[in-house]
């Protein structure tokens, strides 16, 4: 059995537990992609994707309908009133 302790992570090759900071699984010899090395545009898009799908991708959706709703009675008016 695997005993993973918190700054450790599972080989994706050969599943034993090895150091986060291990860029090489010891056994099997395969490079562990390490998530701590910051990968700008990753993360940005990660960021940007954590944001659209919480509580602001809902509020948004609500703002742009009533917007485009709001936009579209606008344009109606304007064509009813002249
Ligand atoms: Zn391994």
């Amino acid at each position: 059995m695997n005993d993973k302790k918190e700054d450790e992570i599972y080989c994706p090759e050969c599943g034993k537990a090895i150091k986060k900071n291990f860029n090489v699984c010891p056994y099997c010899g395969v490079k562990i992609k390490n998530n701590e090395v910051p990968d700008q545009t990753t993360n940005k898009t990660e960021e940007v994707g954590k944001a659209l799908s919480g509580i602001g991708c809902s509020i948004m959706k609500i703002i742009l309908c009533l917007a485009f709703i709001g936009f579209v009675i606008f344009i109606v008016y304007l064509f009813w009133a002249s």
